[in-house]
């Protein structure tokens, strides 16, 4: 039997009973790591002076090569559901937490570095990450958080110098790949499945029990509806998160384990960035809502089962998903379509459109906000502003388009807003700049032969993706040709 913190530092894996984690140092090895990149803002959240990441020692420290000074690490035990079956234990397999930063708000930020050497938890693998990888999670924390949707974040991404075999999903045969370590921070990494790995093996006294008033419903509810408004921001900036397993839900509501995540270029409601999850699509960006309510369901009732909450409280908590969901998504794209209130018709007929001609999402509401809210229009000019994302159309496609936007006009003219207020407004929510698969592909492309400055100048632009930002056009670009060559920019599982 181990107990929580045991002392035991092996890191052979193994089953972990009776803890919620177990006491590991990062065991990486490396030669001549480099530093890649390194976020300002979360800098800032740890009260970090910049110079600190200047010396010989920073990349040694966070490749998790060095150890840093007063820090006990550890790797958690947690289970989860993968792809709608119960797994068992899962756990930090290449994760080690390094400990916590109390800053000068007296806020706590837990620091963790993911790919630094196996834990118990590692089961098969190799406890490590590539270069590749580790760049998606890196700039897609922070392009996320600068989207303003809840995000684990990253503070820096390391090289460890050494070389990883993987095995590459489409054509089968192994790989070698620089290996790199990302410093994940967040308030919390504790998922669904932290809490149902316990209730599975009847481990409820882990959990510090106190029984008072509703207190776990109400924190069911609270994680239902953090999961529901989380689900639907990623609907409003066209995300797909590749692996949605209970083990990759944050009972903070936070955006966790960037994998074979995609952002939408072209609309389409199959969109599914996980070649693993082909061609099931379980997680394709249309099934996230419902899969987020399955999930809860999955998280309620491990509450159930350990006699926390009862069956009626477990409902509620799912009901309350299924109506915080709806009540942001509306109001979400009612936003981003600048409209006074919902309108569920004119909604659908717009996504409808979009997937039959398969308009890039993106930009088509960042130029939706050009359209002036003026009736006497002519119809031959109406399409105008929507030139460059309505590409190759005949006859009839363009007529159902005229329709569409014949009706939109019609809609914010009665609504009484300024041209101008709009497009502020419409732009503050829709975004010009979003991490594109193949933009992370170019910048991965260049870190492999060591130049890092397309990941950095890449973290400047999605920190400020509402901006217009002169001169950075280029990365408001739809997908070249190349992006669509079969192996390039795919994704699968835990690289
Ligand atoms: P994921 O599908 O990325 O959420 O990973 C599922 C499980 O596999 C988690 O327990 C991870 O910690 C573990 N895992 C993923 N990649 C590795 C790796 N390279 N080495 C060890 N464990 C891993
Ligand atoms: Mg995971
Ligand atoms: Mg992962």
């Amino acid at each position: 039997r181990e107990l929580p913190g045991d002392p035991k530092t092996i890191n052979i894996p193994r089953q972990v009973f009776h803890a919620c984690y177990t006491k590991v140092s990062p065991s990486v090895e490396v030669e001549n790591p480099q530093l890649v990149a390194w976020s300002v803002s979360v800098a800032e959240l740890l009260d970090l002076d910049p110079k600190e990441f200047e010396g010989p020692e920073f990349p040694l420290i966070f490749s998790g090569a060095s150890p840093l000074v007063g820090a006990v690490p550890y790797a958690q035990c947690y289970g989860g559901h993968q792809f709608g079956m119960w797994a068992g234990q899962l756990g930090d397999g290449r994760a080690i937490t390094l400990g916590e930063v109390l800053n000068a708000k007296s806020e706590r930020w837990e620091l963790q570095l993911k790919g630094a050497g196996k834990t118990p938890y590692s089961r098969f693998a190799d406890g490590l990450a590539v270069l590749r990888s580790s760049i998606r999670e890196f700039l897609c924390s922070e392009a996320m958080h600068s989207l303003g949707i809840p995000t684990t974040r990253a503070l820096c991404l390391v090289t460890s110098g050494k070389y990883v075999t993987r095995d590459m999903f489409y054509d089968g045969n192994p790989k070698e790949e620089p290996g790199a370590i990302v410093c994940r921070v967040a308030q919390s990494f504790l998922r669904f499945g932290s809490y149902q790995i316990h209730a599975s093996r009847g481990e409820e006294d882990n959990e510090v029990v106190d029984l008072t008033a509703n207190k776990y419903a109400a924190w069911a509810v609270e994680v239902a509806e953090r999961t529901a408004s989380l689900v639907a921001r990623w609907q409003g900036v066209g995300f797909t998160h590749g692996v949605l397993n209970t083990d990759n839900m944050s009972v903070l509501g936070l955006s966790i384990d960037y994998g074979p995540f995609g952002f939408l270029d072209a609309f389409d409601p199959s969109y599914t960035p996980n070649t693993t999850d082909l061609p099931g699509r379980r997680y394709c960006f249309a099934n996230q809502p419902d899969i987020g309510l399955w999930n809860i369901a999955q998280f309620a009732s491990t509450l159930s089962a350990a006699q926390l909450i009862s069956d009626k409280e477990s409902n509620y908590a799912m009901e309350r998903y299924g109506t915080k969901f709806m009540d942001d998504y509306q109001a979400i794209m009612t936003r981003k379509l600048g409209l006074p209130k919902y309108n569920k018709q004119l909604i659908s007929k717009l996504l409808n459109n979009m997937a039959v001609d398969k308009v890039d999402y993106t930009n088509f509401f960042r130029l939706l906000s050009n359209i002036k809210a003026d009736p006497s229009i002519p119809e031959r000019d109406l399409l105008t502003p929507l030139k460059a994302v309505l590409l190759d159309m005949g006859k009839e496609r363009k007529e159902a388009w005229t329709t569409w936007v014949q009706t939109y006009v019609q809609e914010l003219s009665a609504s009484g807003t300024s041209d101008e207020e709009r497009k502020a407004s419409m732009n503050s929510v829709n975004p010009k700049y979003i991490l594109r698969n193949y933009l992370c592909q170019s910048a991965i492309d260049a870190a492999e032969q060591g130049d890092f400055g397309e990941v950095r100048n890449l973290l400047k632009v999605m920190e400020r993706p509402f901006d217009d930002q002169p001169g950075m056009e280029k990365y408001a670009r739809l997908p070249p040709a190349w992006a669509y060559r079969p192996g390039v920019c795919m994704l699968s599982c835990s690289s």
